[in-house]
């Protein structure tokens, strides 16, 4: 075994017959034991990323690398990587064990090692019961097992999922999510997930690659992506966000200010990069649970108008206007300093290190 990454898309691109371009020099590396999800708007090339890895596309030029070793010209079957497709793909003729059983029978495995293996694999998933039922009487999270143990029976070394728990209702999904990471964890596979879900991939990847029109904008942990995005499109894309182009002003004893497009001149404070940047024109990125309702009059706070309000369980979604601008603002149903309704005026501040910085205007 090699100690590089596991696998490796080196410059990859694809341009499908009638000139439409999937993907536009794609270079990722996965590490051993890494659950790594694809995360994207429609269209973006999360689905051809995949399938040039799982072998069922070949790309237009660029290199997929398994444990150091040039897979591009092999055939899926010659790859040791499995892929759980988003309908799933199980065999409605056969029982469940059928199913399970079928990739060892493939490789000319014995009837005794074969059994155990599914019956292990049944266990893993939580299906231990269910060996001999037919596909049909499955609920969808049953059959979400099936295809997971179908894949694994057969070790992969890289285990690709294809939206895996699309079809799944919402509760059942949360439910899968902690499964598929506690499989991934427990057997030590490596894991590619795509998904269009943020807050799925948010709760479940050690990293997460952003992609947008054929190109990854940002690859890194979940903390980093939402604390410090690269770019306008991943702030947008991963969770809420105010986007506020503007200017920073001039360093005050706090901190800098920064004037807003309108008449919005917050005062921000963050690390030493920001004194750098005084008269630089940027957007600041700013979550909506960084503003905090604070008491009219006191140091630092601006004066808005909650146009709408929105119930978000521990808290409440506020959509305040500024002047011209409006932002978002989460308040803690339990941290609520004067009434909230639409139309009142309402005080808020920055919390330290609130603003993200980053975005080129
Ligand atoms: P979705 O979330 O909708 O599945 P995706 O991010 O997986 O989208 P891809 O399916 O990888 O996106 O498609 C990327 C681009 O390549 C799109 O513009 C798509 O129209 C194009 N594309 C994909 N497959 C083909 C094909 N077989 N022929 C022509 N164009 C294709």
């Amino acid at each position: 075994m090699n100690a590089g990454p596991l696998l490796r898309l080196d410059s990859v691109n694809k341009v499908f017959p009638g000139g439409s371009v999937g993907l536009d020099s794609i270079s990722l590396s996965i590490e051993r034991g890494e659950f790594l999800s694809l995360l994207g708007p429609s269209g973006c090339g999360k689905t051809t990323t995949l399938r040039i890895i799982a072998g069922f596309e070949v790309p237009t030029s660029g290199r997929v690398l398994l444990d150091g070793k040039d897979i591009t010209p092999l055939r899926p079957f010659d790859r040791p990587v499995n892929t759980v497709f988003q309908d799933y793909a199980l065999f409605p003729n056969m029982n469940v064990q059928e199913n399970i059983a079928f990739g060892l029978t493939l490789r000319g495995m014995s009837g005794r090692d074969r059994a155990r293996k599914v019956k292990e694999a049944l266990e893993l998933v939580g299906l231990p019961d269910r060996a001999k039922a037919q596909i049909g009487s499955l609920s969808g999270g049953q059959r979400q097992r099936v295809a997971l143990a179908r894949a694994l029976v057969c070790e992969p070394q890289l285990l690709l999922l294809d939206e895996p728990l699309s079809a799944l209702d919402a509760s059942l999904r949360e439910h899968m999510q902690n499964e598929l990471k506690r499989l991934q964890k427990e057997l030590g596979t490596t894991f590619v997930m795509v998904t269009h879900d943020q807050t799925e991939a948010l709760s479940i990847s050690d990293r997460i690659a952003v992609m947008n029109k054929g190109h990854i904008e940002q690859i890194a942990d979940p903390a980093t992506l939402y604390d410090r995005p690269a770019s306008k499109f991943v702030a947008g894309f991963i969770g809420t966000t105010n986007l506020l182009p503007g200017v920073f002003l001039q360093r005050e004893p706090t901190g800098i200010r920064f004037q807003v497009a309108g008449d919005w001149r917050p005062v921000v404070t963050g690390s030493t990069e920001l004194a750098a940047m005084a008269g630089t024109r940027l957007t600041i990125a700013i979550r909506p649970e960084d503003i905090v309702q604070m008491r009219k009059g006191d140091p630092d706070t601006f004066l808005g108008e909650i146009s709408s309000i929105a119930f978000h369980g521990h808290s409440l979604r506020l959509l305040v206007k500024l002047g011209s601008s409006s932002l978002w603002v989460d308040v803690p149903r339990d941290r609520v300093e004067t009434d909230i309704r639409e139309g009142a005026v309402i005080a808020l501040g920055l919390r330290a290190g609130a603003c993200c910085p980053l975005l080129a205007a």
